[in-house]
């Protein structure tokens, strides 16, 4: 008899899992992390290699066949390639993806697309080495940039570029990256700022809704054509500029939420099932790994209470809220 998929009670069918393998960084984004004061999971909390590919054997089996890593860095995690290689060898799975802040990955690259990497996402918020130490709060730039030419090199193509926009901060770099997607062949992603773990004033005073990207092509002459190429499983809506060898993407969680095609399920490093990013609700899988079963119903009781949308806009006007927003932070979510 053939299995139930993970279909939510609003029909939302969920065949894509991302996974943080830690909650530790070697950076401290503004944006995702306290300075200081941050405390991590001890190891013994965080879930084996071995869990986690049971868990995402039992969830293959439900349907899934995507994956994201993420942390926290996940290239923080030791032996990372063997997490990937494990995964890969499951059957069903048909991508393994990698979103990293780049410092370590050039000299892993390759040996992570030989385990079965499939496509990775590279955060670099700033192309100008010094705010780019500033956001990230000592990162050094080059290493990122290093990060990228060695993922073309290793052909894990196409290379997707995260950029989390600020306002004042690095929304006078939008031209640059836009210039970016017309002369290589790189997406850049450009996300609006989150209130995960932190809806305070600051992020209020910081945060700019997109159509900034698009009102920067206006200016500049430059024809943007929506675009239906989605490499991946992104939520972004595509576009490319006319005659551009890239294209760009806008993730406009807060401006325009785009729940209705949620298609992702999260695994915290220390077990727990997230249905939304946005809310409190989480299910510790760990105990029941092992018992196939038992984690299938997990999964299905987290899906059950998936609410319809998450409220990241009602945040930004202080309206009331329908449920408990998470006090987990970016990182310690992956997300
Ligand atoms: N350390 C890796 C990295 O930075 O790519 C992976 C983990 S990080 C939490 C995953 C993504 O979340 C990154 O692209 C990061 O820029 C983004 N992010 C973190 N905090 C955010 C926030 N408050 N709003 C929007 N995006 C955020
Ligand atoms: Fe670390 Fe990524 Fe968060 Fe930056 S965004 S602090 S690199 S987890």
């Amino acid at each position: 008899m053939s299995k139930q998929l993970l279909m939510d009670r609003f029909g939302r069918m969920h065949d894509y899992l991302r996974i943080s393998v830690t909650d530790r960084c070697n950076l401290r984004c503004v944006y995702c992390m306290p300075e200081e004061g941050m405390e991590f999971e001890p190891d013994e909390k965080l879930l084996t290699f071995d869990e986690i590919a049971d868990v995402v054997r039992v969830l293959a089996g439900l349907g899934v066949r995507k994956l994201r890593l993420t942390g926290g860095e996940p290239l923080v995690r030791k032996n990372l390639e063997q997490l990937v290689a494990m995964l890969s060898a499951i059957p069903g799975i048909e991508d393994i993806a990698l979103t990293t802040n780049g410092i370590y990955f050039a000299s892993r690259a390759e040996k992570l697309r030989a385990a079965g990497l499939t496509r990775v996402n590279i955060s670099l918020d700033s192309l100008r080495a010094d705010r780019f130490a500033l956001i990230t709060r000592g990162g050094d730039i080059t290493r990122v940039l290093a990060s990228i030419e060695e993922a073309y090199r290793v052909g894990i193509t196409p290379i997707k570029l995260n950029v989390v926009l600020m306002k004042g901060i690095n929304d006078d770099e939008i031209a640059d990256f836009l210039q970016m997607t017309i002369d290589r062949p790189i997406q850049v992603r450009f996300i609006e700022y989150m209130p995960i773990g932190h809806a305070d004033e600051n992020w209020k005073s910081r945060y700019l809704p997109l159509s900034a990207v698009l009102d920067c092509c206006q200016e500049r002459g430059w024809q943007a054509e929506a675009s239906e190429a989605v490499y991946g499983n992104g939520p972004a809506q595509n576009y490319r500029i006319a005659g551009a060898k890239g294209a760009f993407g806008l993730i406009h969680p807060i401006s325009d939420h785009f729940c209705e095609t949620c298609n992702r399920l999260r695994l915290t490093a220390d077990g727990n099932i997230k249905p939304c990013l946005y809310w409190s609700d989480e299910f510790n899988v760990r105990k029941y790994i092992g018992d196939d079963e038992a984690v299938e119903n997990l999964f299905f009781r987290a899906l059950d209470i998936k609410p319809q949308n998450h409220e990241m806009a009602q945040a930004l006007l202080n309206e009331a809220q329908s449920h408990t927003p998470t006090l987990r932070r970016m990182s310690q979510i992956g997300g």
